[in-house]
């Protein structure tokens, strides 16, 4: 049976919703006029939400309660924005240590949807989403995925790594009805994977293929080197981690479209996404997002720690929590797409993969491949490991041409980088495998930095 994407998204998933009894439909019908609203107007609106959810997490979580008594603030002190800052950063490790008192006393457990983090960063953490929370993130979330080109009801070539959500008959039916998503599996990214992925598509046709930067790009280098076309979706949606250019370069080439950048987590779903104009803007439906070091706001061009308050979570408030991730706000004030909402210059990465160097330098893992990995001929994949300040250990994989002179480059590369005092080991692998979540880590560092 093959239904055409319109006939879905007017006639099944608005019954869908009904039967459900579900209003994302209803919310993403006011997002696309929000995100046009004048800056000012959605800041006022942003506060008048957090003062509410401030209120409420104050007389109904333990965890708020202890924290606002702590730092001596009410919920009513915090009468602008910017107050927002007097209240403490909420971790990962507050979390685990916490979660249950994070949790709503006044809202029922079956109204709460039960997540679980990768745990990329070393440990997964535990959380809960109430209902709305969720109908408000399914909505936002496609109101983002607009930008890219698809639109609901649109087959979705999904290059991802959790493929049991389409298993049973329930989900299957939701699946081929609704989500429509074309399930491309990337537990082993093998090329007999890849040739199975380009039959599935070249058979299924998706309007848009998404999935994790490094998958896409892996893919498009598949189909490049074995001469495979025919691939063309409307769209591509890079998600979930930091899309290097030439990754980006690479994939558009091979399928002839725009890849549209989104970032968010599992904690509080979208928080950045590529408008048509290339712009980063910043989630203001449902988050109010900062940018921190050490404690303060830092100045647009700055890194700075990425620190999200989720203004539709009542079921287990997140207010002012650390992501693990470093960006850069702009100093851009205004974008050609009409979404008034700012802007980030760039996704740095995680914080745990910025390499320290002994003399105070802080080198983030996307411009260490960028202007390192990247000017290796003979290096076909990379980590850099840093347990210590002044040890590096490159995990590499040999490409064809890898020689003598490839390890000469990187003794001048790694002098140049890191400096003289920085010793390195380098270890011959057959292949770095990404993580369960499906997540490619470049670099990876054991020490604290500014934004750790
Ligand atoms: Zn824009």
């Amino acid at each position: 049976m093959s239904l055409s994407g319109s006939f879905i998204r007017t006639v099944i998933v608005p019954l869908w919703a009904m039967k459900e009894g579900t209003p994302y439909l209803r919310h993403l019908k006011g997002l696309d006029g929000s995100k046009k609203r004048p800056l000012a107007q959605v800041q006022a609106d942003q506060l008048q939400r957090l003062k509410k959810l401030l209120g409420h997490a104050y007389d109904n979580t333990p965890f708020y309660r202890r924290q606002f008594d702590s730092t001596a603030v009410k919920p009513s002190d915090i009468s602008t924005l910017d107050d927002l800052r007097k209240l403490p950063l909420l971790t990962k490790d507050d979390i685990r240590a916490n979660g249950d008192d994070m949790i709503a006393r006044n809202i029922p457990r079956d109204q709460l949807v039960a997540k679980k983090t990768s745990g990329s960063t070393g440990v997964s953490v535990e959380l809960f989403v109430d209902e709305a929370s969720a109908q408000w993130k399914r909505a936002v979330t496609v109101s983002y995925d607009r930008w890219a080109g698809w639109d609901i009801g649109e087959r979705v070539g999904a290059i991802w790594g959790n493929p049991e959500c389409y298993q049973n008959w329930r989900a299957h039916l939701r699946n081929s009805l609704l989500t429509r998503h074309i399930p491309l599996d990337t537990l082993k990214m093998g090329p007999d994977t890849m040739r199975a992925y380009y039959d599935t598509l070249l058979k299924k046709k998706p309007v848009i293929l998404f999935g994790h930067a490094h998958s896409l790009y892996l893919f498009a280098r598949f189909l490049e080197e074995k001469e495979l076309s025919g691939i063309h979706p409307r769209g591509i949606i890079s998600t979930c981690m930091v899309l290097h250019d030439f990754e980006r370069q690479t994939i558009e080439r091979v399928f002839g479209c725009r890849v549209t950048n989104r970032y968010g987590c599992e904690e509080v779903s979208l928080i950045a996404c590529e408008c048509p104009e290339g712009n980063f803007h910043l989630n203001c439906d449902t988050l109010i997002v900062e940018f921190i070091r050490d404690g303060k706001p830092v100045a647009p061009g700055e890194p700075g720690a990425i620190v999200v308050t989720d203004l539709t979570n009542y079921g287990m408030p997140f207010i002012r929590y650390k992501v693990g991730d470093v960006g850069i706000p702009s100093a851009k004030t205004s974008c050609p797409c009409g979404c008034t909402y700012p802007i980030m210059d760039s996704l740095e990465g995680r914080v745990a993969d910025y390499v320290v160097t002994p003399d105070g330098n802080y080198i983030s893992g996307i411009s260490l491949t960028e202007n390192f990995a990247m000017h290796l001929p003979g290096v076909k994949q990379m980590q850099i490991v840093q347990e210590e300040l002044d040890h590096l250990t490159f995990r590499i994989v040999k490409g064809e041409s890898f020689s003598e002179q490839t390890v000469a480059d990187i003794k001048r590369l790694a002098y140049e980088r890191f400096g003289a005092r920085v010793r390195f080991d380098i270890e011959y692998v057959d292949s770095i495998q990404s993580e369960s979540s499906g997540k490619y880590r470049f670099c990876i560092s054991k020490l604290q930095n500014p934004f750790s």
